[in-house]
C-alpha cells in the first residue's frame, strides 16, 4: 500500500496516483509509470507506453502493463524520458544544489570546473554525497573559477598538482576544464589547452569558448577526440563563425574527429540567439545541451534544465533531437554515464517525467534578447535508481 507520505510526494509532484493494488496481486515490478509518451532517442522510441521498474532497473516497456506495481505513477499527458544528463553544471559547489536539480529531472550531472586542485576535495565530497550520479571536471587553474581570471597568471595552471588531484579521486574526476575567454586566460589560451591536455591524458578536456584571444581554428587544433567544447553558441570575438557569419570548416572537421559541441547556457557571454540561429541554419546543431547551472542562473537566464531544452524547441529542433541532447548524447560524453541516458530494458531506472505545455513562453539568451516560443518543458517528477524522488520541499 502507498503510505501517506508516498502519496504526498506524488501529489506534490503533480503526479496523480492510481488506486493502489492489493499486495496479494503484486507482481515482480516495484513501480509502473502508466500512460506517458515515452521519448527515448537511444531506442528510437517515441510512443505512449507503460514503463515498469524492478530492482532499480527498467524491467519492461510495453503497451499496457498490469498495474501490479507497489507504486503506480500516472503519467498520462506527460513525457517520460531518460533521467536528464547535465554535463555542464556547478552543482557540487554546495551540498544542496544537486538535490535541487534532481527535482528538475537531472539524474546525472558533471560539476564542470568549479574548483581546481587547491579545493577539489570539497567539490568531490559534495558530488560523492549527492543523491544523483555526480562527477567532476577539475579546473586547470589550481584556484578554480575566480573573478580575477582563473588563468591570467598561468602559474596557476599547475600540471603536476592537478594530476595529483586526479590520482586521489580517479573514481570521481572524469576530466579537465579550461576556461579560455580573454578575461579568464588572456593571451595564454593556447598554452592553457596544452596544459589541460597534459593533465587529462586520455580523459576528456572541456574548453569554455567565446571571446578568446586566439581564433577558433587554432584552439580546435589542440583538441582530441572525446573532448568537449562548451558555450558553442557564444558570440565573437572568436566564435565558431567567421567574420561573415559562416561556420569555420575547422569546426565541422572537429566534429568529424569526435569532438563534442555543447550549449552551456549560463548567464553572461555564453549564448546569443543570432549565433545559435546562424550556426543551426548551416546545419550545426548541438551534440549536447547543458545548463551551466548555478543558483544565480535559476532566477531567469537558466531557470532549470527543462527550460534550457525548451529554448532549442523554440529554435526549431524536434522534441526527439532536444531530448537526445539532454540524455543519450550527453551520457556518451562521460564514461561513468555510459549505461545512462536511455530507458532500454536493463538500464538503471533513472527517469524524468516532464510536461510539455503549449502557450506563449519567453526565453532569454545571455544578452537580454527575448524570444517567444510556443512550447515549454516543465519538470514534473523524477525517478532515481527506481525510486520516486520527493519533490522540492517535501
Ligand atoms: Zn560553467
Amino acid at each position: 500500500m502507498l503510505t501517506r507520505r508516498d502519496f504526498l510526494y506524488a501529489a506534490g509532484a503533480g503526479i496523480a496516483m492510481l488506486a493502489p493494488i492489493p499486495r496479494a496481486l503484486a507482481g515482480a515490478y516495484e513501480v509502473v509509470i502508466k500512460g506517458g509518451r515515452v521519448v527515448d532517442p537511444a531506442a528510437k522510441l517515441n510512443a505512449v507506453r507503460d514503463v515498469a521498474i524492478a530492482g532499480g532497473r527498467i524491467a519492461a516497456i510495453e503497451n499496457n502493463i498490469a498495474t501490479d506495481g507497489l507504486q503506480t505513477v500516472d503519467a498520462r499527458g506527460k513525457l517520460v524520458v531518460p533521467g536528464l544528463v547535465d554535463i555542464h553544471t556547478h552543482a557540487a559547489r554546495s551540498k544542496e544544489m544537486a538535490a535541487t536539480c534532481l527535482a528538475d529531472g537531472v539524474t546525472c550531472f558533471v560539476d564542470a570546473g568549479s574548483m581546481g586542485a587547491d579545493k577539489i576535495d570539497e567539490i568531490v565530497a559534495n558530488a560523492r554525497s549527492a543523491p544523483n550520479l555526480g562527477r567532476v571536471l577539475i579546473n586547470l587553474s589550481r584556484t578554480g573559477v575566480t573573478p580575477d581570471g582563473d588563468l591570467l597568471d598561468l602559474n596557476r595552471a599547475d600540471v603536476s598538482l592537478a594530476r595529483a588531484a586526479i590520482e586521489r579521486h580517479r573514481d570521481m574526476i572524469v576530466g579537465v576544464k579550461a576556461r579560455l575567454s580573454f578575461n579568464v586566460a588572456g593571451a595564454g589560451d593556447l598554452e592553457a589547452v596544452k596544459r589541460a591536455q597534459a593533465v587529462a591524458g586520455k580523459l576528456p578536456v572541456m574548453i569554455h569558448i567565446g571571446q578568446t584571444v586566439s581564433s577558433m581554428p587554432k584552439i580546435l587544433a589542440l583538441l582530441k577526440p572525446g573532448d568537449i567544447v562548451t558555450h558553442m553558441y557564444a558570440p565573437e570575438p572568436n566564435s565558431i563563425l567567421d567574420g561573415n557569419g559562416r561556420l569555420f570548416p575547422e569546426v565541422l572537421e572537429a566534429r568529424k574527429r569526435g569532438i563534442w559541441f555543447d550549449v552551456g547556457n549560463g548567464r553572461n557571454g555564453h549564448l546569443w540567439w543570432d549565433v545559435a540561429e546562424r550556426a543551426m541554419k548551416q546545419g550545426f546543431l548541438p551534440d549536447t545541451i547543458s545548463t551551466d547551472w548555478t543558483p544565480d542562473g535559476r532566477a531567469g537566464a537558466v531557470v532549470d534544465f527543462p527550460n534550457c531544452l525548451s529554448k532549442f524547441l523554440m529554435l526549431g529542433m524536434s522534441l526527439d533531437q532536444v531530448i537526445a541532447c539532454g540524455t543519450n548524447n550527453a551520457a556518451r560524453t562521460i564514461d561513468a554515464f555510459k549505461d545512462r541516458g536511455t530507458l532500454k530494458v536493463g538500464a538503471p531506472a533513472d527517469v524524468a517525467i516532464l510536461e510539455l505545455r503549449e502557450g506563449n513562453f519567453d526565453f532569454v539568451d545571455n544578452y537580454r534578447n527575448v524570444r517567444s516560443g510556443k512550447q515549454r518543458l516543465f519538470p514534473s517528477a523524477t525517478v532515481l535508481n527506481g525510486k520516486l524522488v520527493p519533490p522540492r520541499g517535501a
